[in-house]
């Protein structure tokens, strides 16, 4: 374990930019820890950085930045449909069909039309170790809260062996 003025006397990074559409962030920081949902299988699933901000000059003390990834597509009209259309030839090569709108076996035409999964970009500032927690808990995309659970976990006691913040009370609200 590392003191809070041993993580301060290391170099920050930066300047991290993080931009979504509504909007963006732009700082300096340690990048404290990443973590991901993804298996082999997985048609969707998150990815997730966490960064402490040096010299913070507002109240956000942290930045944590959520990437959901998809490649279930879905036929239109369906209650289960969203994303963004195109046709079955644009589809990329790894996508996977929704279970729910297209039947198992059914090959659907070249030029018919379907909704892949948009990815979605999740900002989070955050003021201290405990809101970073709250944030992974409200982070469910990835296979539901189950599924994130241990990813995020795992990004908490990564952050945990380089920012003395995320200590053992701090770690208790998430597990
Ligand atoms: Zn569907």
């Amino acid at each position: 374990m590392i003191t809070d003025e041993e993580l301060e006397s290391r170099r920050p990074s930066g300047p991290f930019k993080i931009q979504l559409s509504t909007h963006g962030t732009s700082f300096t920081g340690w990048h404290l820890a990443e973590s991901t949902t993804q298996t082999s299988t997985s048609a969707r699933w998150t990815d997730m950085d966490l960064y402490r901000v040096a010299n913070p000059q507002t109240e956000v003390h942290y930045v944590l930045f959520t990437m959901g990834y998809s490649n279930v597509y879905h036929q239109p009209g369906h209650k289960c449909s969203s994303g963004s259309q195109m046709s079955v030839a644009l589809l990329p090569e790894d996508a996977e069909p929704c279970w729910s709108c297209i039947k198992r076996g059914q090959v659907l035409p070249e030029g018919a039309p379907v909704l892949l999964e948009d990815d979605i970009p999740t900002l989070y500032e955050c003021k201290t170790a405990v809101d970073v927690v709250r944030a992974l808990l409200d982070n469910k995309r990835g296979g539901g809260k189950q599924n994130a659970s241990r990813p995020a976990s795992d990004l908490l006691h990564k952050a945990a062996l380089v920012d003395p913040a995320f200590d053992a009370d701090v770690l208790e609200v998430r597990l």
